[in-house]
């Protein structure tokens, strides 16, 4: 206590008035005032999920605008949706309205732009990002560790319910009756894909279903956190839609495409990494059989 001095403030305080002074010296107004705050908070929040990438930083407006342009090549990930949520327009579905509900796909007030689409993040995508980054790299490599018999005291997990967890996916038949046929690589990918049902909120409605997708690959005390869970689509609409498959299969079959042909990462420590990604687990309203294909 006796090193508190009155000019002696912390990290976080110097911080404040630095930006404070900065709001007073730009003449910005309160309400941006208000928003960079919490922008700033947020980052001290995350700071867990960004040290997990391998350089974070803000970036300055030039790099933002690069970047968003890069993004916009990604669109193939988007779909259109029945503005009810029935259902997901796959590419080949040339059907102009749902046949659950009718409702319109295109807008004809609006040059026939879709009425609502959404985007699926593409699991590949995210697999080869965590690859990239030595450090998640190094998480995912828990299985092939684990696989080996050389995993150190240290790793195991402290818990009763995570050894039991290991039991349920590492140990189990399911995955040792695939382990040589399927885990040859010692990057290949384990996943569990599941919905979390509803969220409801407080009063009882029904918000939005989300699709995710758990990485068996880290360890039992890593993988079950927020951070670490991918959170593929969140699906429109405030009932189960009509068609939860629609949606699934545009999923499912890139799960299939990953799991027959592999693709190859090329790192940035110019490593080049080939794996596979096998759904060994499937969850909420998700058949087992759908990715049991082996
Ligand atoms: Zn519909």
């Amino acid at each position: 206590m006796e090193n508190v001095g009155p000019n002696s403030y912390t990290t976080s305080e110097l911080i404040s008035i630095e930006l404070y002074d900065l709001v007073k010296e730009y003449s910005i107004p309160r309400d941006a005032y208000r928003k960079l705050v919490r922008l700033m908070n947020t980052t001290i929040r995350d700071n867990d999920k960004l040290a997990r990438e391998s350089n974070p930083q803000i970036m300055h407006g030039p790099q933002v605008e690069k970047m968003m342009q890069q993004q916009t090549t990604l669109s193939a990930h988007s779909y259109d949706v029945c503005e009810n949520g029935c259902k997901l327009y796959n590419l080949e579905d040339e059907a102009t309205e749902c046949q659950y509900c009718s409702h319109d796909r295109f807008d004809s007030r609006n040059s026939n732009k879709p009425f609502q689409t959404m985007k699926i993040m593409s699991i590949g995508d995210i697999v080869s990002g965590l690859i990239a980054n030595p450090v998640t790299r190094e998480e995912l490599r828990y299985r092939h560790n684990l696989d080996a018999g050389h995993h150190d005291d240290d790793e195991q997990p402290d818990d009763e319910i995570d050894r039991i967890f290991i039991r349920d996916v590492f140990d189990a038949d399911d995955y040792q009756r695939i382990r040589s046929t399927h885990f040859t690589n010692e990057h290949d990918i384990g996943i569990c894909i599941q919905n979390d049902g509803f969220v409801i909120d407080k009063r009882g409605s029904r918000l939005f279903a989300i699709i995710h997708v758990l990485i068996l690959n880290y360890s039992p005390n890593l993988r079950y956190k927020n951070e670490y869970s991918i959170q593929l689509c969140i699906l429109p609409g405030k009932k189960k839609p009509a068609s939860f498959s629609s949606y699934l299969s545009l999923i499912l079959a890139e799960i299939q495409w990953l799991s027959t042909h592999g693709m190859v990462v090329n790192t940035p420590d110019n490593l080049s990494i080939r794996l596979r990604v096998h759904c060994v687990v499937a969850g909420g309203d998700i058949p087992g059989k759908s990715i049991q294909n082996w």
